[in-house]
């Protein structure tokens, strides 16, 4: 932590995938804040908008290893291959990190694995005060409604994302299987197509729409006879994730080892 004489601590953050959409957006939220610094940023060989200035005196490199020896806690929302590589490269300088990533497979969980044990790491697939707050009620109306009321989550977002269902579609799904007292794995639906033959109870549908620039839109719906409960969010600005995203690296750094995710950030744990 960088403490100039007579000032607060400064958490040094360095950036991963700073040209992406969410890096573009957390390096605008982080301007003219006081109470943090962008230390590094980092993005892939031959990505664009290596070499520019994106605070000052803070160029676009190629090394995340660099980047990460220049911070106390990194911010990641970049592709599932460089976050794990980026866990990898924290874990022997017990770094502390935000990961955003969503889509990780088996293998990158693994590797975060490995630096949750030496850093605190905070992982969310959704960063928004909102998000979070609908974790919590799904899981309560799951909880209240019971497995009769047939739970469907629907997900919207622009055409360049890349993994489906979403993170946070994934995180909704599973907060409703947790209150149904289910195995989500066992319960969930991604896909249906020709003839699927009656709705089994306790199934848990998961949809995907892509289109235009949406930033982001989630629905689960709870049908029961007669009547159904919508509880919804719909994301019009990247800025919440990104000011989420800081306010997690500025909460994370000097914590212990562990993982983490909003709520503990937000005190809604
Ligand atoms: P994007 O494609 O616009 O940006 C990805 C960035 O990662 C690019 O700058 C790319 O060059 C960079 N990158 C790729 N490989 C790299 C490497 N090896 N080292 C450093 N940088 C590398 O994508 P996006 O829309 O910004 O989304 C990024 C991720 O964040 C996705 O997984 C998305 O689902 C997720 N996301 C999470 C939240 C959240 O709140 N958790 C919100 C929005 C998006």
């Amino acid at each position: 932590m960088s403490a100039p004489p007579g000032e607060a601590l400064v958490p040094r953050i360095a950036v991963l995938g700073p040209s992406g959409r969410m890096g573009r957006a957390v390096l605008a939220a982080a301007r003219g804040r006081r109470e943090l610094q962008i230390a590094a940023a980092a993005d892939r060989a031959g990505a664009e908008g290596l070499g520019a200035e994106v605070a000052p005196g803070v160029l676009v490199g190629a090394d995340a290893g660099r980047a990460l020896d220049a911070c106390d806690v990194y911010i990641d929302f970049t592709t599932p291959a460089s976050t794990r590589a980026a866990a990898i490269a924290a874990t022997p300088r017990r770094r502390a990190a935000v990961i955003g990533t969503t889509g990780l497979t088996a293998v990158d969980d693994e590797a975060i694995a490995a630096l949750v044990k030496v850093a605190p790491v905070v992982l969310a697939a959704n960063f928004s005060l909102g998000v979070n707050l609908v974790l919590g009620f799904v899981k309560q109306a799951a909880r209240i409604l019971g497995p009769d009321w047939d739970a469907e989550v629907v997900e919207t977002h622009h055409h360049d994302k890349r993994d489906a269902p979403s993170g946070t579609a994934l995180a909704i799904a599973r907060a409703i299987a947790s209150g149904h007292h289910s195995d989500y794995d066992r319960v969930k639906r991604h896909a249906r197509d020709g003839d699927i033959g009656p709705r089994p109870r306790g199934e848990i549908g998961v949809s995907t729409v892509r289109g235009g620039d949406v930033v982001g839109e989630h629905v689960a719906t709870f049908f029961g006879a007669g009547e159904r409960v919508e509880i919804g969010h719909r994301a019009t600005s990247r800025e919440i994730f990104a000011q989420g995203a800081l306010r997690a690296a500025a909460w994370v750094v000097g914590k212990p080892p562990g993982r983490y995710d909003m709520l503990d950030v937000l005190g809604l744990a």
